[in-house]
């Protein structure tokens, strides 16, 4: 496909060594060449890096180091220079301009990466991953991004739609040709075990899709428990950093402090609160709203006892707030005593104060929510909400394949059910896409991408 010449910032502006300005398009070499001096782009082979000057007119902007990489072996398959610079607020916006200047327009957010895909360089699950790694916070995102990149989620992908295919064709078959003998007569019977077989490797790839998920997006967590249970004390231990103001004073940590901790590559988005109490303080109040509000959106209460009381009224009141929540009871002050009883529920002992415990506290964490071993064999582990939610469709209209084919539907009515499915699985990859789903989906990109 043939586009015009964009231009984009791929760094981080500010102080640093370089930036770097990236061109492409078919006209990149010859607008590049307008403002550069000391060297000519239209003479040099691809995957060539190359000095000179960028000016305007007769004013120096900047000494660069230029990469052209030629059509088709370019990240977007076009003509694409990169332009490093010095680093810095001013200089790549200024050669920005005087490309600008020169006829290539302003790249738009992920413009580059939806170039590569729509000519055909990378699919649609490539595509994402490339933004999951740059915004990767822990190492087992990395890991699950890398996947992706490498192409093994569009490889699954395109297994099930080859076996989907299979059935399909041998349907169509029967379709066209029933009267020969040597075809295969195909009756229900025959391409129920396939669908059930597709069924099942779909059903584990959702299953094991929890795991991933969780991996990419993190487990809002909330910490509550009385005044003074040591709530601060325990986020701050966690995030092994004072961001969280420790107080000795009731109900001083009174607005809900956010963080992010990465607990042995599982991120949990923590939101710390005032605490729940029966008061009339207004402030108070607002304090007890949101926290009943952030128990509602955890994925995950961590519920903090003192261990070394009895259990208070104020305790057994959020006992019952978080019971049908996911949540770990942790008894904190372990330090002091241990006088606590809960039935039929494990309580962590930790101090919060002395770091102890946190371990325990951790593995339960990781074990509620994913399964380790799954990571450790590497195997191909879903994670983006949208790949799932589309093979969530197609496993819905396989079995209502499989109903049809148990009710004894004629098998052209299948075939239906079964196309669905596939253009479900077309959808992760981007074999099939509409223009809202591409647009809505790079414009998350950031620019210069
Ligand atoms: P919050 O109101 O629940 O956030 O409680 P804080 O984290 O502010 O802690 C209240 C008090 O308990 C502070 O004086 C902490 O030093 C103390 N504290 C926290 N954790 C422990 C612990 O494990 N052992 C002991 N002995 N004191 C602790």
């Amino acid at each position: 496909m043939l586009f015009d010449t964009i231009v984009g910032i791929s760094t981080k502006l500010g102080e640093s060594a370089i930036n770097v300005v990236r061109i492409s398009g078919e006209e990149s070499l010859n607008i590049t060449n307008k403002v550069l001096r000391g060297i000519d782009l239209s003479q040099v082979p691809t995957h060539s890096v190359h000095y000179g000057y960028i000016v305007d007119g007769k004013k120096m902007i900047d000494e660069v180091m230029v990469s052209v990489f030629l059509h088709p072996r370019s990240f977007t398959t076009e003509d694409t220079v990169e332009i490093s610079c010095h680093g810095g607020f001013l200089i790549a916006n200024e050669i920005v301009k005087l490309l600008l200047k020169h006829g290539a327009r302003l790249a738009m957010n992920g413009e580059f990466t939806k170039r590569a895909y729509l000519n055909g360089r990378i699919d649609l699950t490539k595509a994402e991953s490339i933004m999951d790694m740059i915004s990767a916070k822990t190492l087992t995102q990395l890991q699950l991004a890398n996947q992706q990149l490498r192409g093994d989620i569009a490889a699954l992908v395109r297994t099930m739609q080859d076996e989907l295919l299979e059935i399909i064709a041998q349907i169509e078959v029967n379709i066209d040709y029933p009267e020969y003998d040597d075809v295969v007569e195909l009756t229900q019977k025959n391409i129920e075990p396939k669908i059930v077989s597709l069924i099942g490797k779909m059903e584990k790839a959702i299953e094991q899709a929890n795991t991933g998920k969780i991996i990419r997006e993190g487990i809002q967590t909330v910490i509550v428990g009385k005044p003074n249970v040591g709530k601060s004390s325990l986020l701050n231990s966690l995030l092994k950093e004072e961001k969280a103001i420790v107080t000795e004073v009731s109900g001083t940590t009174r607005d809900l402090i956010e963080a992010e901790l990465n607990l042995h590559g599982i991120l949990l988005k923590l939101v710390d609160t005032a605490g729940i109490r029966n008061t009339d303080d207004i402030v108070e109040k607002i304090g007890i709203e949101r926290t009943k509000n952030a128990i509602e959106k955890a994925e995950l209460v961590l519920l903090v006892l003192d261990q070394s009381e009895s259990l208070t009224d104020l305790d057994k009141e959020l006992l019952e707030l978080t019971k049908k929540k996911t949540r770990i009871l942790v008894g904190n002050k372990m330090d002091l005593g241990h006088k606590i009883n809960i039935e039929n529920e494990t309580v962590i002992p930790v101090s919060a104060k002395n770091q102890l415990g946190l371990d325990l506290l951790e593995n339960e964490v990781k074990n509620r929510f994913v399964d380790s071993s799954l990571l450790d064999n590497q195997e191909v582990i879903l994670s983006n909400t949208r790949h799932i939610s589309k093979l969530e469709e197609a496993e819905i209209n396989l079995k209502d394949a499989l109903n049809a084919t148990k009710t004894l539907l004629p098998v052209d009515m299948i075939e239906i059910d079964l196309r669905n499915a596939w253009h479900n699985l077309g959808e992760i990859t981007g074999e099939i896409a509409n223009d809202t789903l591409i647009n809505t989906l790079f414009s998350k990109f950031c620019l210069g991408k």
